[in-house]
């Protein structure tokens, strides 16, 4: 494994220790839940669709029913995809703030990134989420890769609310280029 590989491991192992130690127990009773979709975007697949809303008709017949607007208002379809915004997930219980997908193949992935994931060895933190506080997090990052790195922090420039923290050796140049896979403001 490269050294590279090993940081990546290292991160996304401390970010899934974040995710339990201090997002999920927030959510309970957090005041803007994600997953009621007021202001993030939900990114589906046709079998998610098809089995969250329990529909019995065929893909042509509801995108053609979509585009007649007869459809979910909730539900827009693009590339292939479909984006679900201003109602809650079908699939959240709003009284117990919780998923009933939760663990299942069913949900999606996006939904395990949200609010922050590993990306080609750096860290990505929506801070659309109130339970992200950044210190605590370049703290617990911080605390995982030891002091041989440092983590140097930037805002995306069209989505203010999405930081990255970026993983570097102490004393190495900064990289130049563009990243490869640009945070997108979905959950
Ligand atoms: S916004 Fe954050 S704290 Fe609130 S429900 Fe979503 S993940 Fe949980
Ligand atoms: S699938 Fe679960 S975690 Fe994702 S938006 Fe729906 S309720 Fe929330």
């Amino acid at each position: 494994m490269s050294a590279r590989q090993r940081l990546a491991q290292q991160l996304a192992a401390a970010l899934a220790a974040y995710q339990e130690s201090t997002v999920i127990p927030h959510c309970a009773v957090c005041a803007k839940p994600c997953c009621r979709l007021d202001t993030l975007v939900l990114e589906l697949e046709w079998k998610q669709v098809k089995i969250l809303w329990k529909l019995d008709e065929s893909r042509p017949a509801f995108d053609r029913r979509l585009a007649s607007g007869k459809g979910p208002e909730e539900i827009r379809e693009g590339d292939g995809l479909y984006y679900i915004h201003s109602k809650p997930c079908p699939a959240y219980d709003d009284a117990g703030h919780a998923c009933r997908i939760y663990g299942q193949e069913i949900k999606p992935a996006g939904c395990s990134d949200f609010p922050v994931y590993e990306d080609q060895g750096s860290v990505i933190a929506d801070l659309r989420c109130e339970a992200v506080d950044i210190d605590g997090l370049v703290a617990a990052v911080a605390k995982v890769v030891g002091p041989e790195f440092r983590i140097v922090r930037s805002a995306d420039k069209d989505f203010s609310f999405l930081v990255t923290l970026s993983v570097r050796k102490v004393g190495s140049t900064p990289p130049t280029g563009k990243r490869s896979r640009r945070p997108k403001p979905t959950l």
